[in-house]
């Protein structure tokens, strides 16, 4: 057996080669400019000498210190989120669902209470019933189109409230502005909305002007949560959150939890979102305006009992999407009464669809399907106590014919 080969045995010109190769003295020329940003990859980032070691900042980005406190690729990307919600402050996590955890973790502590839409993202709200009860958080659930009824549920417990708007699977739009109105009657109750659905383009969230009050109010959350994920990626390929804010102290809040928690994203995931920005505006339109016609068309077929999008005029919430939006995204649900049709028929749908993917999450090139059990789903609104089944549609960028053939040969199974 031969002995393991030690670098310091190796003979002089390799190892001074294996030096070299680290610190190699040549340096290619600054000035490189180009349209996409730099990838730039780091765990550790070196500092010059000592004092910049114990000088530099990285929670203002005015410098670097560690790859998990920000890359010049990092920071980049959180100020193009910025300006796309309309904040100021952006920070990333690995996850839309991390980026939640994270907002309820930077803004909740034991005895506290925080309030959770009926149609809020699921894996969220299992967050809240499970982690956030282990420490000692409650939460409750409350009807998003009741403002009333959330005045009746704020306590001095309560500290933070989330927001969706539309439900992404049930897609009810909220009485977003009279929740916001209920909420700032409460100066110590943070307002967080799960942002994904609108992206920044459908609304601004913090700057939502109030046609109904007389003062003239322009009501804004204080932070805003977006899955990348969707359709700021847009290629169905990468997993990222961010959580926007106006606040230089909430930033500073949620920055902190994230800095203590180690959440990180990588480079090359963060290219990937900073390269579907630029295509964001003009893919959400295309998203739009394939599923409002096949929204509509869809509404003209008998098989489903209801299609569930904010811009048609008898889906729930309609007056208020109407009252505050541009543009209304990419899903489109349909409502399957268990009195028309068993869960074995409408799976069979599901099934016989095929440009339509059978898959989780949106945003992506691709249309995709999933079916729900509307059973037990919601405690208010229309849909509770409802049986049956809802399948979401997320409309790719495919042509609308082609996908409402596919839709048109799958109905056949229901007939
Ligand atoms: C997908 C989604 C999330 C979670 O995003 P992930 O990156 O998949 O964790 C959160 N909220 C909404 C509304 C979503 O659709």
């Amino acid at each position: 057996m031969s002995k393991p080969q030690d670098i310091s045995t190796l003979p002089a010109h390799q190892a001074r080669t294996a030096t070299a190769l680290i610190h190699h003295p040549y340096q290619a020329p600054g000035g490189f400019d180009a349209v996409p940003p730099g990838v730039h990859k780091a765990s550790t980032v070196i500092f010059e000498n000592t004092a910049a070691l114990h000088t530099r900042q990285w929670q203002d980005k005015s410098g670097y210190t560690y790859g998990l406190h920000g890359t010049p690729t990092t920071f980049t990307l959180e100020e193009r989120l910025a300006t796309l919600e309309g904040g100021l402050h952006t920070v990333l996590a690995p996850s839309g669902l991390s980026a939640i955890s994270l907002v309820d973790m930077a803004f909740l502590r034991a005895g506290d209470e925080v309030l959770i839409p009926d149609n809020a993202y699921g894996p969220g709200k299992d967050f809240a019933r499970v982690e956030l009860a282990r420490w000692g958080i409650t939460h409750r659930s409350y009807d998003p189109q009741n403002a009333e009824a959330l005045a009746g549920l704020i306590t001095e417990r309560t500290k933070l409230l989330w927001l969706e708007a539309a439900g992404s699977v049930t897609l009810e739009f909220p009485d977003l502005l009279g929740l916001l109105r209920v909420a700032r009657q409460h100066p110590h109750l943070r307002v967080a909305l799960d942002n994904t659905w609108g992206a920044g383009l459908a609304f601004n969230p913090f700057q939502m002007p109030d046609p109904q009050d007389a003062a003239g109010a322009i009501w804004g959350v204080d932070v805003s949560v977006h899955a990348l994920t969707k359709y700021p990626s847009g290629g169905a390929d990468v997993l990222m959150g961010a959580v926007i804010t106006r606040d230089p102290q909430l930033h500073h809040q949620v920055l902190m939890t994230h800095m203590r928690l180690g959440l990180g994203v990588g480079a090359n995931d963060a290219e990937l979102v900073l390269r579907g920005l630029p295509s964001l505006p003009l893919r959400y339109a295309a998203h739009d305006a394939a599923t409002r016609q096949i929204a509509q068309w869809l509404q003209s077929r008998a098989e489903p009992s209801q299609v569930l999008h904010p811009a048609l005029l008898d889906s729930p919430g309609h007056a208020w999407w109407a009252e505050l939006c541009q543009a209304a995204g990419g899903l489109v649900s349909m409502v399957f009464g268990a009195d028309r049709y068993s869960t074995e028929r409408v799976h069979a749908f599901v099934d016989a669809l095929q440009v339509f993917k059978i898959g989780y999450s949106w945003g992506g090139p691709m249309s995709l399907v999933m079916p729900y059990r509307l059973d037990g789903m919601r405690e208010h609104g229309h849909l509770a106590g409802r049986r049956g089944t809802i399948v979401r549609l997320a409309i790719g960028l495919e042509s609308p014919a082609a996908l409402m053939a596919d839709l048109e040969q799958a109905f056949q199974v229901l007939a």
